[in-house]
């Protein structure tokens, strides 16, 4: 990552969750390039310090904490000590998230439970703890990822499905509750993304993703941070409560 000496958030305050690899890391970085102050959440505290270091090293701002985003009290630890060093956050951008696929015959409760707890509940608990500090400061961003699952389905992902389809009717329901006080409340919905998430699927069925993909390629965590950090730009401040496909056209 290079740091850019213009960068378009400098001053700002970004919590990215899941933020240790995969799309998460991506986004913390493209922010510390653009001169965010990066809080980076993640329950994988090795690689949430490595993520810290390469942002260090590469002259950005950035702190950590091992938090589990299921936990609103962890979420309320986070938001506050963050308050407490920085006086506000400008940026949420929501994106840990898991799979835990079975056919509905043997999906069990727990893994139901678990896939809703860290997906959907966590968007919940993060929003929550940051959204007094938003109001009370008159300005906001929040970013939640959700998935091109949560729009078309997908067999052996009720669990994921219903969360990120869940995450998609939450942001628009907060985003009319905040609309008047300078925040605005956005989804991206990547489609099939080359990440840990993905990289461990059967080839057969990334073959059967790849059909469905009119662009025939797979995204990369770059192509779904672009997004991102439009939403977080002053150019995105008219939209609010949209859903940004980031999908190779696999759902129009
Ligand atoms: P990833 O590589 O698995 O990264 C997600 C990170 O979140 C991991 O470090 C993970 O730790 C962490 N995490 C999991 N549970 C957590 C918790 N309770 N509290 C805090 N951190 C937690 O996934 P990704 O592919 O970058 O996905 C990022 C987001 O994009 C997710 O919300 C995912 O659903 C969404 N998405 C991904 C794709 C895709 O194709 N990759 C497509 C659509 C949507 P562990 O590794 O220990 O679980």
């Amino acid at each position: 990552m290079a740091l850019k000496p213009e960068g378009r958030f400098v001053s700002k305050i970004s919590i990215v969750t899941g933020a240790s690899q995969g799309i998460g890391e991506v986004i913390a970085k493209r922010l510390a390039e653009e001169g965010a102050t990066v809080v980076l959440v993640d329950i994988q505290e090795d690689k949430l310090k490595a993520v810290d270091q390469d942002i260090a090293q590469a002259g950005g701002k950035a702190l950590n904490f091992k938090a589990d985003v299921s936990q609103l009290a962890e979420a309320q630890r986070v938001c506050e000590a963050v308050l407490a060093e920085f006086g506000r956050i400008d940026h949420l951008i929501n994106n840990a998230g898991i799979t835990r696929d079975a056919l509905l015959m043997r999906l069990k409760e727990e893994e139901w439970d678990a896939v809703l707890a860290v997906n959907l509940k966590g968007v919940f608990n993060f929003s929550k703890a940051a959204i007094r500090a938003m109001i009370n400061q008159r300005y906001g961003r929040i970013v939640n990822i959700s998935s091109v699952v949560g729009l078309m389905g997908n067999v052996g992902q009720t669990n994921y499905a219903a969360s990120k389809a869940g995450v998609i009717g939450f942001t628009k329901a907060l985003a009319r509750e905040v609309a008047q006080r300078g925040i605005t409340v956005n989804c991206v919905a990547p489609g099939y993304i080359q990440t840990a998430m993905t990289e461990r699927l059967p080839e057969e069925i990334k073959k059967a993703f790849l059909e469905l993909i009119p662009m025939k390629r797979f995204g990369l965590p770059e192509d779904v941070a672009a997004a991102v950090i439009f939403l977080l730009s002053d150019e995105a401040s008219y939209i609010t409560g949209q859903v940004i496909n980031v999908n190779g056209g696999m759902y129009m």
